[in-house]
C-alpha cells in the first residue's frame, strides 16, 4: 500500500478560479492520515501562501491536511514550516547550491528577457531569485514555452534544468527540484520509492515522473499531454476529472479500500462541495 503522497498544489488540487473545490478532497485526507498515510503538498509557493489557501476556503491547516510541505520546488517543511526532522542541513545544502544557480543563470535569465520584449512578448513579473530557483513569468504558457525554448539553446552547462510551470520560466540546479525533494523525504521516513505516490499536471512536475525515482505516478484530466505521456510512460494512472476532482479519483484508484470511508466521512462534516 502506498505511504506517502506527494501532490503538487496549483491546478493539481487547488484552483485558484474554484478554490472551495479543494474541499472534495477533505474527507480523502481525514481518511488516508487515519490510514497511516502521510499526505502533503509538493509546489513552487512558500509555506505561508499555501497555507493562506488552505485556511481561506475554511479548511484547517494540518487538521488533517498536510503532512508535510515541499515548498519552493524543493525545501522540505513540515506543515509548521520549519525544516524536516534531520532534513535541515539537506535544506541549507540545497540553499547553497540554489544561490550559486541564481547567480549562473541570471544572465541567461536577462538574455530571454531581452529576447521576449523584442519579440512583443510582455512580461509578467519580473526576474525573481530566491529558494525557489529563478523564474520570470510570461503572460501566457505559449509565450513562456517559446521563451523557454529559446533559452535553452544558450543553457551554461549540464547542470542546470530550465522547466516550465504554466506561464512561469524556472531555472534550477540539477537535483535540486520537486522530485529530488520527495525522494529525499521518502528516504528520510523509510518509504520506499514503490510506496510512494507522486500527483502533478505541469512540466515542472515531470521531475517527479522520472524513472529513475522510481514512484508510482497520476496526473489529473487537465494535466500537460507531456504529462499524461510521462505518467502513462510509467504506467501511472491518468485521472479524467480536473483538478481535485481528478485527484479524488487518483485516490480511489490507489486507496480502493478507503472508498466506503471517504463517503460516510462526506456526509458527516459535509466535505462534498455543492458550488
Ligand atoms: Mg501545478
Amino acid at each position: 500500500m502506498i505511504k506517502l503522497v506527494a501532490m503538487d498544489f496549483d491546478l493539481t488540487m487547488f484552483d485558484y478560479k474554484r478554490p472551495a473545490d479543494t474541499r472534495v478532497l477533505l474527507g480523502w485526507f481525514e481518511a488516508l492520515t487515519k490510514a497511516g498515510v502521510m499526505v502533503g503538498t509538493a509546489s513552487g509557493r512558500t509555506a505561508a501562501s499555501l497555507r493562506h489557501e488552505i485556511e481561506a476556503i475554511g479548511m484547517a491547516w494540518n487538521r488533517p491536511f498536510p503532512s508535510f510541505t515541499i515548498v519552493e520546488e524543493g525545501v522540505i517543511l513540515t506543515h509548521e514550516g520549519v525544516a524536516w526532522p534531520g532534513l535541515a542541513t539537506r535544506n541549507e545544502d540545497r540553499g547553497a547550491q540554489i544561490y550559486e544557480g541564481n547567480l549562473r543563470l541570471r544572465p541567461l535569465f536577462e538574455l530571454g528577457v531581452d529576447w521576449a520584449l523584442k519579440e512583443g512578448i510582455p512580461l509578467e513579473r519580473r526576474i525573481e531569485t530566491g529558494a525557489h530557483g529563478i523564474n520570470v513569468v510570461f503572460n501566457t504558457p505559449e509565450n513562456a514555452e517559446r521563451v523557454r525554448r529559446r533559452m535553452m539553446t544558450e543553457l551554461p552547462g549540464e547542470e542546470f534544468n530550465l522547466v516550465r510551470n504554466h506561464h512561469i520560466v524556472i531555472g534550477l540546479p540539477v537535483g535540486c527540484a520537486k522530485g529530488d525533494a520527495v525522494s529525499d523525504l521518502a528516504q528520510a521516513l523509510k518509504v520506499p520509492a514503490i510506496q510512494t505516490l507522486v500527483i502533478g499536471d505541469n512540466l515542472n512536475d515531470l521531475c517527479m515522473f522520472e524513472a529513475a525515482h522510481g514512484f508510482q505516478t497520476a496526473t489529473v484530466g487537465n494535466g500537460l499531454p507531456e504529462v499524461k505521456a510521462a505518467v502513462a510512460g510509467r504506467a501511472g494512472y491518468v485521472a479524467r476529472g480536473e483538478i481535485a476532482f481528478g485527484v479524488a479519483e487518483v485516490f480511489e484508484r490507489y486507496f480502493e479500500e478507503l472508498a466506503q470511508e471517504v463517503k460516510g466521512i462526506g456526509l458527516e462534516n459535509g466535505a462534498v462541495a455543492t458550488g
